[in-house]
């Protein structure tokens, strides 16, 4: 489809599109399109923009990626598609391992992203064997890399469900997560929420971790309330100056 860069909604209507190529190469799942439209509703509420908090959220999550000891991205197919050579970049920045790890879980797929991910540049991207277990997770959900995300102390899951973060929490790992909804059970549960599209988040977590312009101390629930705030505030004001 050709969508001229004139559009009002260009920038929008090229990531749906890439989600339904996504979806046609055999990358996302058909759910991701689902997952995407609630993102991009909430984008659309934000501003489509980084909004303060989240440019703060950035700069703590550059830090505790920089100064992890084993950090690992989590890839799924909506974020390999829209982010897959920011990610490559993220993880040459920071040390990071990539790792694919899916929800809905296929060889297939798995394999799609990773050979994704090394055409983006990746390399020795993890997923393809999953020896080991998350404890507290059930069936496919719970497989991961034994030197990926299961030996990982930093986890960095963008787009990710509730019930994976509060498992990853419960190993004792730092949870950071990408997600546009500050409501969801994955932002409320992680350490780190940045409440920002995976598109702008990943490329400015890698320049912050570049040039090292770090926050340091980081206070999640309040960061979540700002975002929640800043939400209101828009909506409350949209047509107070008419
Ligand atoms: P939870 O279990 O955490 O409550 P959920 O079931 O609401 O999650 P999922 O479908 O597991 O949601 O994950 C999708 C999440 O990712 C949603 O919260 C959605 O807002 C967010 N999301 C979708 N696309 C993007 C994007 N491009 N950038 C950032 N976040 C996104």
């Amino acid at each position: 489809m050709g969508i001229s860069s004139s559009h009002p909604r260009y920038q929008s209507l090229v990531w749906r599109q890439q989600i339904a190529e996504g979806v046609r190469r055999g990358l996302v799942h058909e759910t991701g399109m689902i997952a995407h439209g609630r993102g991009e509703a909430f984008d659309y509420l934000l501003g489509e923009t980084t909004i303060p908090v989240a440019a703060e959220a950035e700069r703590a999550a550059a830090y505790v990626l920089s100064r992890a000891h084993r950090p690992v991205i989590s890839v799924n197919g909506n974020t390999a598609v829209l982010a897959g050579e920011a990610c490559v970049r993220l993880a040459e920045v920071t040390g990071a391992a990539l790792e694919v790890n899916l929800f809905h879980r296929t060889a297939e797929r798995i394999e799609k992203i990773a050979s994704w991910l090394e055409e983006c540049g990746g390399r020795d991207v993890l997923g393809r064997e999953v020896e080991a277990r998350i404890p507290g997770l059930e069936h496919d959900r719970a497989r991961c890399s034994r030197e990926g995300i299961y030996a990982a102390d930093v986890v960095l899951v963008p787009l990710e469900d509730g019930d994976r973060c509060q498992a990853l929490k419960n190993m004792g790992k730092t949870v950071l997560t990408i997600d546009l909804n500050p409501l969801s059970r994955t932002a409320q549960t992680a350490h780190i929420t940045v409440v920002d599209n995976v598109v702008r988040a990943v490329p400015a977590i890698a320049r912050h971790a570049e040039s090292e312009d770090f926050i340091v101390a980081w206070d999640n629930r309040r960061a979540l309330q700002s975002c929640l705030d800043y939400l209101c505030r828009r909506l409350s004001s949209l047509y107070e100056s008419e």
